[in-house]
C-alpha cells in the first residue's frame, strides 16, 4: 500500500511546479500520473497540439454512471513583477494562511480533491468519483474543451460537477459567459495631408470600437430578464482592454490592433453578439475597401467561455446543497469550465475553498479555515458517494 498522503502535503507539490500557463504543465500531470497509479488508479491524457501540455482525467470507484466530477485547472498566472513576501513556489504559512501561486486559484481544491481519492477507494464507493484536470484555463478555459469531450464519450456519464473555483464554499449556480476577438485593421499607408486616398486603421477601427460601446448604452437600457437581474451588472457588456497601431502622427495608420471581447449574461446568445461584432465589422470593411482594394479586418476568436445557466433543483445544486448546507443562490462575474461542462449537457456548479479576490494576487493565499472546509466537503462527498 502506497503511504497516504494528506491535503497539506499533496498542495506543497503542487504548488512547487511552476505551472504557468505559458509553460508546459507535464512535470504536475507526471506527478498526479503517477500519485493515481500509485493507488492503482488508470488515467488518461488529452494532450495540446503541440504536446508540451495535458489535460488529465481518472474515474475512482465503479465504471458506473451518477458519479460526481471533481474538475480543477492546473495552471496558475505569472508572478512576474508582483511583490511577493515569500517565495511564490513554496507553500508558507502565515498567520492562519497558505501563501503561494495557486493556493486559492486553484491547486488548493485539486489538492483536496487528490487527498480523496485514497479515502474513497478504502470507503468503497458505489459511485466513482471522476477527476477533471485542465490546462490553460487562464488562457480563457481553452485546455478543457477536449478533455471533457472526452470523458462524455468513455466514461459512465457523472450526474453532478463541481469546478472547484474559489467561492468561499459558498454553491455557485451561474456565472457569465465569455468571450474574445482579435481584431487586425489593416489601412493604407499615405502621409495625412492626403488622407482621403488613404485608409487609417486606427480611425475605421475606432469604428467598431464606438459600435461596442453603442451595444453597451442599448444593452443597459433594456429591462433585465430574471436571470440577468442576478448579475452585476445585469447586462451583456462588450469591452475592448487592449490595442495598439500606427506609426507616426502624419502618416495614415497602417495596422491597428485591439482585442475586443463580451461577456454575456446566461440567457443571452453570445453567438449573436460574435456575429453582429462581424456584420460590424463587415459594413466597415466595405467602406475602407472602396478607397484601397487590400484595406481589410481581419478578426480571429481568441477564447470562448459559454455561461453558467442556473438550473433550479439541477442534480449539482442539490448535491452541493446537501454536503454544504448552503441554501443561498450566488453568481459569479468571472467564466469558468462549469458552463463547457453544462455545455456538454453535465449539470454542473461552482463551489471551492477561497476567495476569489486572492486570486491571481502578489503574496496569494488560501485561508487554513477554508481549506479545511474543502477537506470536510470532500469527506461527506465520499460519505454520500458511498451509501
Ligand atoms: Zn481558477
Amino acid at each position: 500500500m502506497p503511504q497516504i498522503l494528506g491535503p497539506r502535503q499533496i498542495l506543497d507539490t503542487l504548488v512547487g511546479f511552476p505551472t504557468v500557463s505559458r509553460d508546459s504543465n507535464l512535470a504536475l500531470i507526471d506527478w498526479v500520473e503517477t500519485y493515481l497509479a500509485d493507488w492503482g488508479v488508470p488515467s488518461f491524457r488529452v494532450w495540446n497540439a503541440d504536446r508540451t501540455k495535458a489535460s488529465l482525467y481518472a474515474n475512482i470507484g465503479p465504471m458506473v454512471e451518477g458519479g460526481v466530477v471533481l474538475s480543477g485547472h492546473s495552471d496558475v498566472v505569472p508572478v512576474d513583477g508582483q511583490p511577493w513576501t515569500s517565495d511564490p513556489w513554496v507553500v508558507t504559512e502565515r498567520d492562519g494562511r497558505l501563501y503561494g501561486r495557486g493556493t486559492c486559484d486553484m491547486k488548493g481544491f485539486v489538492a483536496l480533491a487528490l487527498a480523496a481519492v485514497p479515502l474513497a477507494l478504502q470507503a468503497g464507493i458505489k459511485r466513482p468519483l471522476q477527476l477533471a484536470l485542465s490546462h490553460d484555463e487562464e488562457l480563457g478555459c481553452t485546455g478543457a474543451p477536449a478533455m471533457i469531450a472526452e470523458m462524455a464519450r468513455t466514461l459512465p456519464r457523472a450526474s453532478a460537477v463541481v469546478v472547484g473555483e474559489p467561492s468561499m464554499m459558498k454553491m455557485v449556480n451561474g456565472h457569465k459567459g465569455g468571450t474574445g476577438f482579435h481584431v487586425h485593421v489593416q489601412g493604407f499607408e499615405v502621409h495625412s495631408s492626403i488622407m482621403h486616398t488613404g485608409v487609417n486603421a486606427i480611425m475605421e477601427g475606432a469604428k467598431l470600437i464606438d459600435w461596442c460601446n453603442q451595444v453597451n448604452l442599448a444593452n443597459r437600457a433594456k429591462p433585465p430578464s430574471p436571470i440577468a437581474a442576478m448579475f452585476t451588472p445585469p447586462w451583456t457588456t462588450a469591452h475592448v482592454g487592449v490595442i495598439s497601431g500606427g506609426t507616426a502622427e502624419n502618416i495614415t495608420a497602417k495596422d491597428c490592433r485591439f482585442g475586443l471581447g463580451f461577456r454575456a449574461v446566461p440567457g443571452d446568445d453570445i453567438n449573436a453578439y460574435m456575429s453582429a461584432a462581424r456584420a460590424k465589422a463587415a459594413e466597415i470593411e466595405a467602406g475602407m475597401k472602396a478607397i484601397h482594394p487590400d484595406a481589410a479586418i481581419t478578426m480571429s476568436v481568441t477564447f470562448e467561455v459559454p455561461p453558467l445557466r442556473p438550473e433550479p433543483d439541477g442534480p449539482a445544486e442539490a448535491l452541493v446543497r446537501r454536503i454544504t448546507g448552503d441554501n443561498a443562490t450566488q453568481v459569479v462575474s468571472y467564466g469558468t469550465e462549469a458552463g463547457q461542462f453544462q455545455a456538454e449537457r453535465y449539470s454542473a456548479v461552482v463551489c471551492g475553498p477561497g476567495d476569489i479576490a486572492q486570486a491571481h494576487q502578489p503574496d496569494e493565499y488560501l485561508e487554513i479555515a477554508q481549506f479545511d472546509a474543502g477537506w470536510l466537503f470532500m469527506r461527506r462527498l465520499i460519505a454520500e458517494l458511498a451509501t
